[in-house]
């Protein structure tokens, strides 16, 4: 696989461009704050009363109503929540797009799936950071970057491709790495990471860690220390380091317990429903199904997000974590300004 590097992108290229970022969010404020310490031109493109519009301007950067931002434009990157994007596109973006214009994404979800259909005299491409917009911020701020997909759709001026490893490099991905992928693997694969490990397998081999403790008779608060928290202990060595540096590093009881155990939680049975879940993202229905579910207005999700809500291991945790304050400084996230 080969990896591009700031050397390899010419920003020139973005020189005389104008930029429009619509949204401003995780991505959207990142993007935004990176492109203009970078020494571009670029603007906001938010709907009328929305909140973030204070937050930019407190930023420093020039607001527009997101039609009007794309119709200033040149290049205009696309960081709405992914379910709103095909409607933000048809009723915002598309009307003010000119041909030969570059349209940006963030992740490939719209168009890959047909929800979003670009004409196709403009190019179309996607830059996304493989970490949340506020680590893509706050790495930035340090002189760094957070890697960057990099993926071409449809290149109409023929320069797409520099232009989106210009963009990348411009938001700090040039400083950790560009990696060339296509829409459907991008797709595809973040859904699947979100929704079989990094999310969805995640958080229910910890309830069900947590369940199986406190049902048997041990203190929620136990469980919760066990199951949850020092999730974050593991996760930090396998980060650095990946399964070895982590088995490196605890006790050989707990390796020797992981070595003979983790196969019998995580099951040949669990492969094949992975497998399934994959099936399911592939065809589109997974795609489909979410946006029905925001059609009627996401009945289920918020039932199912507030039952999670409810759940004890949320109530011992904030009790937990009030003993911890260390744990509220030098948070990423600030909800009153990114
Ligand atoms: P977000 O929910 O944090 O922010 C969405 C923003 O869109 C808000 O500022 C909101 O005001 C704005 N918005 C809503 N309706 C709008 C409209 N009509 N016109 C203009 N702006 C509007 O979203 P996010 O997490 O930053 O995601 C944006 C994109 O980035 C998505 O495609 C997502 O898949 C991708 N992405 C996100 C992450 C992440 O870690 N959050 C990582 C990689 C890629
Ligand atoms: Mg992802």
């Amino acid at each position: 696989m080969q990896v591009f590097y700031e050397k390899d992108a010419n920003l020139n290229l973005l020189k005389d461009k104008r930029i429009a970022v619509i949204g401003y969010g995780s991505q959207g404020h990142a993007h935004s704050n990176n492109l203009k310490d970078s020494g571009f031109d670029v603007v906001v493109g938010l709907p009328e009363g929305s909140k973030s519009r204070a937050k930019a301007e407190a930023a420093g950067l020039e607001v527009l109503y997101t039609r009007d931002a794309v119709d200033w434009a040149d290049l205009v990157m696309v960081l709405v929540p992914d379910e709103l994007a095909p409607t933000v596109y048809k009723n915002e973006i598309e009307p003010a797009l000119k041909p030969g214009k570059y349209l940006l994404f963030a992740h490939g979800f719209g168009v890959h799936f047909g929800k979003i259909v670009p004409p196709k005299d403009v190019n179309v491409f996607l830059v996304a950071p493989k970490g949340p917009g506020h680590l893509v911020r706050s790495e930035y701020n340090r002189g760094r970057g957070v890697p960057c997909l990099l993926a071409v759709y449809q290149d109409i001026t023929g320069d797409s491709r520099e232009i989106g490893m210009a963009y990348a490099s411009a938001i700090g991905g040039g400083k950790a790495g560009i990696i060339e992928t296509t829409f459907k693997e991008e797709t595809e694969t973040d859904l699947f990471g979100e929704q079989a490990v990094l999310c969805g397998g995640l958080t229910a081999l910890i309830k069900a860690g947590y369940e199986t403790l406190t049902e048997a008779g041990y203190a929620p608060e136990m469980a919760y220390f066990e199951c949850l928290h020092e999730m974050k202990l593991i996760v930090d060595l396998l980060y650095e380091g990946g399964i070895s540096n982590m088995r490196y590093s605890v006790s050989n009881t707990a390796e020797y317990g992981d070595l003979t155990r983790g196969s019998r939680v995580v099951t040949e049975e669990t492969k094949k429903e992975m497998k399934k879940i994959l099936a399911e993202i592939q065809s589109g229905q997974f795609a489909d199904e979410w946006m029905a579910e925001c059609d009627n207005g996401k009945e289920n999700f918020k039932r199912m997000e507030a039952e999670g809500e409810a759940h004890s291991i949320e109530k011992v945790g904030e009790e937990l974590r009030g003993m911890m304050p260390w744990l509220q400084e030098k948070t990423l996230v600030n909800k009153q300004a990114n």
